[in-house]
């Protein structure tokens, strides 16, 4: 049996490495338009790799993907994060998690995940074919498996598995739309919000645990970054990703809403002042939240109150418009930054049009999809990688 992998990436690899260890007799052939393999893995993570994420609940594992959860969840009954572990377990490489959640391999290196990757594809005899770019898979009916069209060359081959990885423009599916799958339009996600224009941005570096929404959304509670160029940190991200197709409708220009005490309410704000007996000490000096310093005098500020000036003689409006900066502050949000650490694409194949106990197309036998060209994608923290785990692997069984 002729298999041909589409895509050298984490997904491609483990769809392979799958395919070989499931069907020992068949020939498996990575395709890879560039000359690099792995090359997310290689920069993934700031260069550690963040391999997955230590949530062995499937359930909980799945609600981590704004797009898939209902996939993956009856994916991930076939291969989920303890699966991840003891895969790279038997490849010699150990991972430890951080106190987040996040895992990754105990060198903080991901050439410690490529080498393992390219070591056991190379043992499960596993080809490679570089500057191989795939423009166009067709079914070759008599024979009942595909043609595909690779540069000036064509193969006949009995199963194909895709997993060239998510694109930023619908064009960059059009060869997978013409075998009759329903692409979903992609749109970025994983970024940081930009404040061109908003005083904040003095702020740079500080962080604090706060509640962020857009909209009428419920909002994400977590850190908070204020960077130079405007908000980052694992709420935004995750906003970003929740929120990523309402965001590129708007052209990424709308109110983003900070509660910088996360979620308590006007109430408990007001209690706090009390609480504390905060009179006799200066503004400055009376924040009863324990955010940071340099955060506390700014929102004074904003709030027209002088630090020097004693709490107790703070009259009652300036201290409820301090209450309202503190819970719901707004910036105008004018574009976005790419996160360096880690971004995907949302969009892609559609899902109705998989099987996720297989991941074998429903239009058409013997071809099959893994990895970010699904319309999945997770937040930061591991997920995605997990994803591609999940999917190459169910792919390279070549089931159904
Ligand atoms: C900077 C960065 C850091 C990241 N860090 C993390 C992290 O730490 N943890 C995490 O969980 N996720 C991370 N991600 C997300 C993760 O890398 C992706 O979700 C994952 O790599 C998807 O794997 P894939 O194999 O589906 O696609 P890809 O890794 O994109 O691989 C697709 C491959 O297919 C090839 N290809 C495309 N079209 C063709 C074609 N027509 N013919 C032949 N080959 C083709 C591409 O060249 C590529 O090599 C990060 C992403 C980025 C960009």
């Amino acid at each position: 049996m002729e298999v041909a992998v589409i895509g050298g990436g984490a997904a491609g690899f483990f769809a392979a490495i799958s395919a070989a260890h499931h069907h020992p007799h068949a020939t498996i052939t990575i395709h890879e338009k560039t000359d690099k393999l792995l090359r997310k893995v290689r920069i993934s993570g700031g260069g550690r790799c963040n391999v997955t994420h230590h949530q062995l609940e499937n359930r909980k594992l799945a609600k981590h993907y704004p797009r898939g959860e209902r996939f993956l969840r009856k994916a991930f009954e076939r291969f989920a994060v303890k699966d991840t572990i003891a895969w790279f377990e038997t490849q010699g490489v150990a991972l430890k998690v951080e106190p987040d959640g996040r895992m990754f391999p105990t060198t903080d290196d991901s050439k410690t995940i490529t080498t393992a990757l390219l070591g056991a594809a190379e043992k499960a005899g596993v080809r490679i074919a570089l500057h191989s770019s795939v423009s166009r898979i067709e079914r070759d009916l008599p024979h009942g498996g595909y043609v595909i069209h690779h540069g000036p060359q064509r193969s006949v081959v009995d199963r194909v598995i895709v997993t060239t990885g998510g694109h930023p423009k619908a064009s960059g599916y059009s060869w997978l739309a013409e075998l009759g799958h329903t692409v979903v339009p992609p749109a970025p996600s994983l970024f940081t919000f930009n404040l061109p224009n908003d005083p904040i941005r003095e702020l740079m570096g500080v962080a604090v645990p706060a509640k962020v929404r857009i909209g009428t959304n419920a909002g994400m509670l977590g850190p908070v970054l204020i960077t130079h160029w405007g908000l980052s940190g694992p709420a935004v991200l995750r906003l970003s990703a929740w929120e990523a197709r309402q965001l590129q409708e708007v052209g990424y220009r709308c109110t983003v809403h900070v509660n910088w005490l996360g979620e308590r309410g006007e109430e408990e704000a007001r209690a706090a002042f009390t609480e504390h007996d905060m009179d006799r000490k200066h503004a400055q000096n009376a924040d009863p939240f324990d955010l940071p310093d340099r955060l506390w005098c700014h929102q004074l500020q904003k709030a027209g109150i002088a630090l020097e000036k004693p709490w107790g003689e703070v009259g009652k409006r300036d201290r409820n418009r301090l209450i309202d900066r503190l819970i719901n502050d707004r910036f105008e949000m004018e574009g976005k930054t790419t996160y360096k650490e880690e971004f995907v694409t949302a969009g892609g194949i559609a899902l109705e049009e998989v099987d996720p106990r297989t991941m074998q197309s429903r239009l058409h036998r013997g071809l099959y999809f893994a990895g970010e060209i699904l319309d999945i994608d997770g937040v930061t923290g591991g997920f995605n990688f997990q994803a591609a785990w999940t999917t190459g692997h169910i792919a390279g069984r070549l089931e159904g």
